[in-house]
């Protein structure tokens, strides 16, 4: 099989990995957060699962790009600082902000490690290697309409992240109900806006890969997000009635 055979086969087993997924979630709650229980086996503090399971995001990719022959090429370049601005920040600056204390389990924790080898081989291979861009693709409409969702995305949710980080004092470990930016639509902008993002870099790489993500990104957080939204519902009495769990007005 050439580069390109393989390079398929990874990423039609990266769109397996989402149906799978998707109809996992819809009968079992991941086993972190709000819904972190026994009976999964040993855990580790949350700061260091993230720590793990997302680094691999940015030394894989980094790994693979260096080895593509078109890692000096200026398309590339671009990819690859937008790629690093989200996993810089999902992978080191998110578990050094958050709120000590909480464990997950250790198998959450392999389960998205592998899920992230495999994604960010498939996603630097692409850009580096496959993927060919002339520098002209930076003037392209999806490349450009790409680029504005991915940052919206971003900021939508890193400042929902915030959000909720602040809605605890230190020490404190219950929930509280969020409010303000984009929770005035919805339960999970931080959900809300990742899947965005992740559907930019799709438009704005133009790539198998890139679209195996996104769809990968939506399989994992909408039946979370859907989860949520239950939760907030069945706890709060006075939960705002209008708000959405993940689309703005409609669902
Ligand atoms: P959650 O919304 O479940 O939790 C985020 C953080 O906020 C946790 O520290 C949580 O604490 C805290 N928190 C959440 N709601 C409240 C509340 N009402 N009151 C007080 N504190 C609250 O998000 P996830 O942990 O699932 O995900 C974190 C980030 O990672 C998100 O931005 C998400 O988009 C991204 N992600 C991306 C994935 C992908 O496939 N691309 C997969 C999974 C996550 P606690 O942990 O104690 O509940």
């Amino acid at each position: 099989m050439n580069s390109f055979g393989w390079y398929g086969a990874l990423v039609a087993l990266e769109f397996g990995l989402a149906a799978v997924t998707v109809v996992a979630l819809l009968w079992i709650r991941a086993p972190y957060g709000r819904y972190r229980r026994g009976g999964w086996g040993p855990t580790v503090p949350a700061r260091v699962g993230w720590l793990v399971m997302e680094s691999p995001s940015v030394v894989v990719f980094a790994a693979v790009f260096a080895f593509g022959a078109h890692r000096a090429d200026l398309v590339p370049l671009v990819l690859l600082a937008m790629w690093l601005c989200h996993y810089v920040y999902r992978a080191f600056v998110y578990p050094a902000l958050m709120r000590p204390g909480t464990r997950m389990p250790w198998l959450v924790v392999a389960l998205a490690l592998a899920f992230n080898l495999l994604n960010a081989t498939v996603n630097a291979w692409w850009i580096a290697e496959l993927g060919g861009y002339a520098t002209s693709w930076l003037s392209d409409p999806r490349f450009l309409a790409g680029a504005v969702l991915f940052f919206a995305g971003l900021v939508v949710h890193m400042r929902s992240d915030r959000t909720l980080r602040r809605l605890r004092a230190p020490g404190e470990t219950g929930y509280r109900i969020p409010y303000g930016g984009a929770f005035r639509w919805v339960s999970s902008p931080n959900y809300s806006g990742e899947i965005v993002q992740w559907f930019g870099w799709a438009l704005a790489t133009w790539s198998p890969a890139g679209l195996a993500f996104a769809v990968y990104t939506t399989a994992n957080l909408a039946p979370r997000a859907f989860d949520h939204h239950a939760w907030y519902r069945e706890r709060f009495p006075d939960y705002p009635a209008d708000r959405r769990a993940l689309v703005p007005h409609l669902l």
